[in-house]
């Protein structure tokens, strides 16, 4: 008899954690690797974070809480969504999980039925597709290529709904690609779920501060009003905030869909850790520049990094938008064969072989559902985000 259920054949370990975890274990092992696959900040959590989650252990904040958050914590998430979105929360009406994936994996629980289907936009982050297979759901993929800049057109959505449609997860502005949807685009998405009225919309705006040039970003129930009583708005604090460790995720949704997804939380992990709650409340009340001063940071390695990239041999990078990845084509390398002997038939050979041959680690596109193309995290120290561009430079320009 198998160990596994059939449930756990229909999914892959996380290719992004197994990528972060193969470049630590590397390093271990006295290899000189650039990890620029891992997507998480490289700044300590700031100071008034890390001491506001000390006196939370000495106040002896160090119990139970309430299973969706603690109150003060689900009204700081509220003032946050008024604050930055303009979006009308009551603490009744937000749940804080132990990071944004368990928000994401108990609204898909606690919603879909098996065969339910659920709309992704590709290129997408690794884990959507999973979880929903998990879930019994069944995702459907529209491809949005670089051509539309791996947005969903109005069209693309029109055509994937169907009666058994339960959400749309858009990731604004999304991992992997930097992509990033402004009140207008969303507006035209809104026109089209109109008529679907059994369509909820999963907003994953974990990458809401990361956002460049001084784009528009704008939020499904920001843009579309008439869509808050079937959207749920994701968010959290790892990547605004440089606190990936402390698995604070949170969500504002009607308060049926709160109740359903507390009701799981309940039965799973309880309340995300107290400490982490205490961390998350300093995080969203306390001063913002440091979320200013970070997004900077990325904004001057983006600036760098596409023009290197572009100017390795077979590669194309788009500028993104937001978030703190770049995800180039790389189809002009495909077909050669490395300095070091490796044929490149596909993007996963690619980035094998470069971590192989120049100790580079990257996460295939395959990954995310968009093969001929890698990712790249500029969430790393500037030094050896040069280094690594500079190896992947090389790395191209020794194909033959
Ligand atoms: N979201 C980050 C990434 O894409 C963290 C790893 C993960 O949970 O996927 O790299």
């Amino acid at each position: 008899m198998a160990l596994t259920a059939a449930r756990l054949d229909r999914i892959v370990a996380s290719p992004t954690v197994a990528m972060r975890m193969a470049a630590n274990r590397l390093r271990a092992e006295g290899r000189d690797v650039l990890n620029v696959a891992s997507g998480e900040p490289d700044f300590p959590t700031p100071p008034h974070i890390r001491d506001a989650a000390h006196a939370a252990i000495e106040a002896g904040e160090t119990r139970y809480t309430e299973t969706g958050g603690t109150l003060a914590l689900r009204q700081a998430v509220a003032a946050k969504f008024r604050r930055d979105q303009g979006l009308d929360y009551t603490p009744e009406e937000i749940i804080v999980s132990t990071g944004g994936k368990q928000v994401i994996f108990n609204a898909l629980l606690a919603t879909l039925d098996d065969g339910d289907e659920v709309i992704i936009p590709t290129p997408c982050w690794v884990s959507y597709p999973d979880m929903v297979k998990l879930a019994g759901g069944t995702p459907v993929l529209p491809a949005c290529g670089g051509n539309a800049g791996f947005l969903l057109s109005p069209e693309h959505l029109e055509a994937a709904i169907t009666p058994r449609t339960r959400w749309l997860i858009l990731n604004n502005p999304s991992n992997p690609t930097g992509a990033a949807y402004d009140a207008p685009a969303l507006r035209a998405l809104a026109d089209v779920l109109a008529r679907h009225p059994q369509v909820w919309v999963l907003t994953d705006d974990i990458y809401e501060k990361l956002i460049y040039d001084g784009f528009p970003l704008a939020s499904m129930a920001q843009a579309a009003p008439e869509l808050r009583a079937r959207t749920v708005t994701m968010n959290g604090c790892s990547k605004s905030y440089a606190m990936t460790g402390w698995r604070i995720g949170f969500a504002g949704a009607p308060r049926p869909m709160i109740q359903a997804m507390e009701k799981l939380q309940s039965q799973s992990t309880s309340n995300p850790s107290s400490i982490g709650q205490a961390a998350a409340r300093a995080a969203l009340e306390g001063p913002q520049d440091c979320v200013e001063a970070m997004r900077l940071a990325f904004a001057a390695r983006r600036d760098f990094v596409v023009p290197m990239l572009n100017a390795a041999p077979g590669l194309r990078c788009t500028t993104p938008r937001g978030t703190f990845y770049v995800f180039p084509d790389l189809r002009g390398c495909l077909g050669r064969v490395s300095a070091g002997g490796t044929r490149i038939e596909t993007d996963g050979d690619f980035c094998a072989a470069l971590l192989g041959e120049e100790g580079v680690a990257t996460v295939a596109g395959s990954a995310f559902l968009a093969p001929g193309h890698f990712r790249l995290s500029f969430a790393a120290a500037e030094d050896a985000l040069r280094d690594a561009c500079g190896r992947i430079q090389r790395f191209c320009a020794g194909l033959r």
